[in-house]
C-alpha cells in the first residue's frame, strides 16, 4: 500500500488561489510533534514543491526544528519524554542527511519568540514556501495562526500550508446522521471502521520526499556539521531509558512489524495481564510521531487479511484500540474544552475533592499500602511508562478512593510519561474518574484487592516493582496487612494501606451522588 497521494497538485491550486504570485525559493518544512521523514504528509508535499518550478538547483528543502522550553513547561511534558524526542531528533537529522536536507536546530527561548525564529528562518534562508502537519492542540493552534499571520503581514508573497496529518480519519469525515461529531466511542468507531474499510485512501501511506540536489550539502555545510542537542536532563536512568526505548523510524518500524507478526494475534488475550507485557509499547514513538497511527492500522490490516473489525481477535482487538487513541482525538478537536481544565460532564465539577496533600504525593511514590497500585506507580516513576490496566487501576483509586481531584493525577502522569499525550491522558482520566464523554458510570468503583487477584494472580508484576513484598506467597501478596500478622508485617517495611477500600468507596459515592443532584 505504498501509494503517493497527489500533495503536488494540491499545493499549486491553492498557490493559485493566492493572490501574490509567488516565485520559488527555498521551501522550509517545520517539523513539530512529526519526527518521522516516512508517511509524513506535510514533508512529502514540502519536497514536491521544492521540485516545482526551477532547475531543481537554485532551491532546496530545508527542515527546521524549534526548542521551545517555556511551551514545554506550560504543557506539562516529561523531561524523559523531552529527552526522547531529543534522541529523536539526532536519528531524524542522520536520515535527513542522506538526502541532503539541512535540519536547522533553533531555541525560542519564551514560546512568543517561536513567531519571532520561523520569521528569522524564513528571511534568513530566503524561504518562499512553508509546510507544516497541523498540531490539535488549542495552544498549539493559536500559535500557528500567530506564525501564519505573521509570516503572512510581512511577506504576502510567502505561502504557508498546513497539511491534517494527525488523524487516521479526517475529523469532519466522522459524523452522526445529524452531522455532529461523537461523544460515544462505540457508534464512532463502527462509522470511523466503515469509512477506513471502504475508502482505501485513508491508509495510504504517503510515499518519502526526494533528495535535494547534492549541491545543498554545501551550501549548507554549517547544517550539516552542526551536532544539535541529543538528549534532555532526566531523572530516570539514561542507559536504561535508551535500552527501553531506542530511538528512530528504524526502531519503530521493527517493534511495529515484530508486535504484528508475532504477539499481536495473542494481544486479546494478553493486552490485560501486565506481567506478560502482552501490548506493543509504540505509545513513546506515536506519540512523538516517530510512526504514524495510519502506518499502525496500515500494518494490523494487511496482516488481518484486510480486515478492520473482523478477523483474527486479536488484531482486531490492537486496531480497536487504536480506535481509541483517533476516538481522544476527535473529542478534542469537537470539545477542545475537555482539555482545558474542564469535565466533560460539567455536573462532576461540583464534587468537592479532597486536598489531602499526604495521601497524594503517597500515590505518587507508590506507597500506599495497595501493592497494586504502588506496583503501578513504580513502574511509571522507574520507566516513564505504565500498563494500561495500571493506568486504570491507579487513576480509580486517586478519584474513588482517596477522592482527589483527577486533574492532578492528570498533571503527574503528563509530568511522568514518556508516551505522555493531552488527548489519551485526558480522556483516559475522565474516564477512569467518571467524568468524561464516554467513561466508566459513576457507581463502578475498582476494588483494588479484586483486580490485583483477577489481573495478576500470581502476584509477578507486583514482585517486580514492590521488592519488598518478593518473599511472599502468590495469595498473601495482594493485601499483606492482612495476609501477615501484624509482626511479621512490620519486619516488611512496606506501609499500612493509607485507606479502608469500603470506608473510601462510600465516601466517593455520597460525595458524587451528590454533586450529581442523585441524593
Ligand atoms: P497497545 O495496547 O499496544 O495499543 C496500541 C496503541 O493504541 C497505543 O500505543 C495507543 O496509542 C493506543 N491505545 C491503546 N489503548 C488506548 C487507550 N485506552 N486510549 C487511547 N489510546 C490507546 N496513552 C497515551 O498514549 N498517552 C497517555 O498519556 C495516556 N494516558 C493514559 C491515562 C490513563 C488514566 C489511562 C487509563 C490510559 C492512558 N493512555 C495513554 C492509554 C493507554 O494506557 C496507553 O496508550 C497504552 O498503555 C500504551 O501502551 P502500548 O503502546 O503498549 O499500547
Amino acid at each position: 500500500s505504498n501509494t503517493a497521494t497527489t500533495p503536488t497538485k494540491v499545493v499549486i491550486k491553492a498557490e493559485e488561489e493566492h493572490n501574490v504570485p509567488i516565485v520559488t525559493r527555498n521551501v522550509l518544512m517545520w517539523f513539530r510533534n512529526d519526527l518521522r521523514i516516512r508517511d509524513n504528509k506535510a514533508l512529502y508535499a514540502a519536497s514536491m514543491r521544492s521540485k516545482v518550478g526551477g532547475t531543481g538547483n537554485n532551491h532546496f528543502l530545508i527542515a527546521l526544528y524549534i526548542i521551545s522550553e517555556e511551551e514545554w513547561a506550560e504543557h506539562d511534558e516529561a523531561p524523559v519524554k523531552i529527552d526522547f524526542w531529543m534522541r529523536n531528533l539526532v536519528t531524524l537529522k542522520a536520515s535527513l542527511d542522506k538526502l541532503a536536507i539541512p535540519l536547522v536546530v533553533k531555541t525560542a527561548r519564551k514560546k512568543t519568540d517561536v513567531v519571532k525564529v520561523v520569521e528569522e528562518v524564513v528571511e534568513g534562508m530566503g524561504v518562499s514556501h512553508v509546510f507544516w502537519s497541523q498540531e490539535l492542540m488549542v495552544d498549539e493552534r493559536k500559535r500557528d495562526q500567530l506564525v501564519r499571520e505573521a509570516l503572512m503581514k510581512k511577506h504576502p508573497s510567502i505561502y504557508v500550508e498546513e497539511h491534517e496529518d494527525q488523524l487516521v480519519v479526517p475529523a469532519e469525515d466522522v459524523r452522526t446522521k445529524t452531522g455532529n461529531p461523537y461523544a460515544v466511542f462505540t457508534p464512532f468507531y463502527n462509522t470511523w471502521c466503515k469509512l477506513v474499510e471502504t475508502e482505501s485512501h485513508y491508509l495510504e501511506i504517503t510515499e518519502m520526499p526526494d533528495a535535494n540536489p547534492l549541491e545543498a550539502k554545501e551550501v549548507y555545510v554549517e547544517y550539516f556539521k552542526a551536532k544539535p542537542p541529543s538528549s534532555h536532563p532526566h531523572p530516570l536512568d539514561v542507559d536504561e531509558m535508551k535500552r527501553r526505548y531506542p530511538a528512530g523510524e528504524d526502531e519503530a518500524h521493527a517493534r511495529l512489524d515484530k508486535f504484528v507478526q508475532e504477539k499481536a494475534k495473542k494481544y486479546h488475550q494478553g493486552r490485560d495481564v501486565p506481567p506478560q507485557d502482552g501490548t506493543s509499547v509504540l505509545s513513546p514513538y506515536l506519540n512523538a510521531g516517530v510512526l504514524s497511527t495510519r502506518q499502525c492500522v496500515a500494518a494490523a490490516r494487511i496482516a488481518n487479511k484486510n480486515k478492520i473489525q473482523s478477523g483474527d481477535d486479536g488484531l482486531k482487538t490492537w486496531i480497536k484500540e487504536l480506535g481509541w487513541r483517533e476516538f481522544y482525538r476527535h473529542i478534542l478537536v469537537a470539545f477542545p474544552r475537555v482539555c482545558m481544565n474542564r469535565a466533560f460532564q460539567p455536573k462532576t465539577e461540583r464534587v468537592q475533592w479532597s486536598d489531602n496533600d499526604e495521601h497524594f504525593q503517597r500515590w505518587t511514590e507508590g506507597k500506599t499500602g495497595f501493592p497494586i497500585v504502588d506496583a503501578g506507580m513504580r513502574q511509571l516513576k522507574a520507566t516513564g511508562y505504565m500498563h494500561n490496566r495500571l493506568r486504570m487501576i491507579v487513576a480509580c483509586f486517586l478519584v474513588k478512593d482517596l477522592l482527589i481531584n483527577w486533574q492532578q493525577g492528570e498533571k503527574y502522569f503528563m509530568n511522568n510519561l514518556i508516551d505522555g499525550d493531552l488527548a489519551s491522558n485526558n480522556g483516559g482520566w475522565q474516564w477512569s474518574a467518571s467524568t468524561g464523554t464516554d467513561s466508566q458510570p459513576y457507581f463502578r468503583v475498582f476494588n483494588p484487592l479484586l483486580q490485583s487477584q483477577r489481573y495478576d494472580p500470581k502476584g509477578e508484576y507486583i514482585r517486580r516493582w514492590v521488592p519488598e513484598l518478593k518473599l511472599l506467597t502468590d495469595k498473601q501478596i495482594h493485601d499483606p496487612s492482612q495476609a501477615l500478622s501484624p509482626k511479621d508485617f512490620a519486619k516488611l517495611g512496606y506501609p499500612k494501606p493509607i485507606v479502608e477500600h469500603a470506608k473510601a468507596k462510600a465516601r466517593y459515592l455520597e460525595e458524587f451522588k451528590r454533586a450529581l443532584g442523585l441524593s
